[in-house]
């Protein structure tokens, strides 16, 4: 089966050894076998809660502060999504979190671009052709002014041709503040960027609401109580919004107690569109293979709903048309289901 990768965070999703050899060399740790402890100390177990989660990002976030850093661990990304099924990622990152050493906000894009580019041809190996596509979703952070906000539209905005895809609204939902953000994420809709925003993430499902009518959002990141709003799962259903589940990512968070009391079942029973994605590939110890096998395993889903998720990680993509939809074929070929369902 073949499949997109609709979210995923690049500082989440580091190869190991990379984060192992980083950590070295920016002086965090004194000696490789250190830098191992580091790397297992920053590996999200159950139930930490999404705050202590995020706490873990300000060291992955320590180790990409150079365009070098940032290229290789775009285009380790891609490679390794590729050899896992993966023929399209939608990476998320924060430019302001990678200014450290002083690159600007195009510099950091355009680091992460060449990345994802260099991955994307070398990722069959023989570097002739690019077998899988990669794009950029920039994320404002819970918590920024709206000026900030503004800013990083405005840096999406001046990519949208060119690699960016969309804009992403993520961190602290406990901070979550659609008011704030809808001049900004209204601009970024106006350029054509495609809006996904982190909500109901072990939080009230009201974020969800707001973020579809306030923000647009045509994705949700995780969505996890949008079922405890009757009226909300209704919204997303017509609107057809589309839930970016994180299986292993919301039992770390707490927001699911197991994977098997997730509440992905039901979402695909009320009619939602829903897709599965990794969230965090090292920081959660998965990939998105691992993830269609929970949901085959822990939650019972049958082929027809893993083939149902895999189509909607090509439908839901920001790539613009024709690439969406010849992702769309490629998808459907690889499930055996090469004419598009009925829709009602
Ligand atoms: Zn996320």
């Amino acid at each position: 089966m073949l499949v997109s990768d609709l979210h995923v965070h690049l500082d989440g999703s580091f190869r190991e050894e990379t984060l192992v050899g980083l950590a070295v060399e920016r002086g965090l740790e004194p000696d490789e076998s250190r830098a191992r402890d580091l790397a297992r100390r920053l590996r999200f177990g159950p139930a930490m809660s999404l705050g202590a989660c995020l706490e873990r990002f300000h060291v992955t976030t320590a180790l990409l502060q150079t365009s070098k850093a940032l290229e290789r661990v775009a285009s380790e990304l891609v490679r390794d999504s590729y050899l896992d099924g993966v023929r399209h990622l939608e990476v998320r990152l924060c430019p302001a979190l990678h200014a450290g050493f002083g690159l600007t906000g195009q510099e950091i894009v355009e680091s992460v671009l060449a990345g994802m580019e260099d991955g994307a041809g070398r990722a069959a190996g023989d570097g002739s052709t690019a077998v899988v596509t990669a794009g950029l979703v920039l994320a404002v952070l819970e918590g920024m002014s709206a000026e900030e906000a503004a800013d990083v539209v405005d840096l999406a905005a001046g990519y949208a041709e060119s690699g960016v895809l969309g804009i992403d609204l993520a961190g602290d939902e406990a901070l979550f503040d659609a008011a704030r953000y809808a001049a900004a994420f209204g601009r970024a809709r106006d350029a054509g960027l495609g809006v996904t925003v982190h909500a109901g993430e072990g939080h009230e499902a009201a974020h969800i609401r707001d973020a579809v009518e306030t923000l647009g959002a045509e994705r949700i990141g995780h969505g996890t109580t949008v079922l405890d709003s009757p009226g909300t799962a209704d919204l997303v259903a017509e609107r057809g919004v589309t839930l970016e589940v994180c299986l292993t990512s919301s039992v770390h968070t707490g927001a699911a107690r197991s994977v098997a009391e997730h509440p992905l079942p039901r979402m695909l029973a009320a009619g939602l569109r829903v897709t599965l994605a990794t969230d965090n590939r090292f920081l959660s110890a998965t990939t998105l293979s691992r993830e269609y096998d929970l949901a085959a395993s822990e939650l019972a889903l049958d082929r027809r709903d893993l083939d149902r998720m895999a189509i909607e990680s090509a439908s839901s993509s920001f790539l613009p048309e024709p690439e969406r939809a010849r992702l769309e074929s490629l998808v459907r070929a690889s499930v055996g289901q090469d004419a598009p369902p009925e829709r009602e």
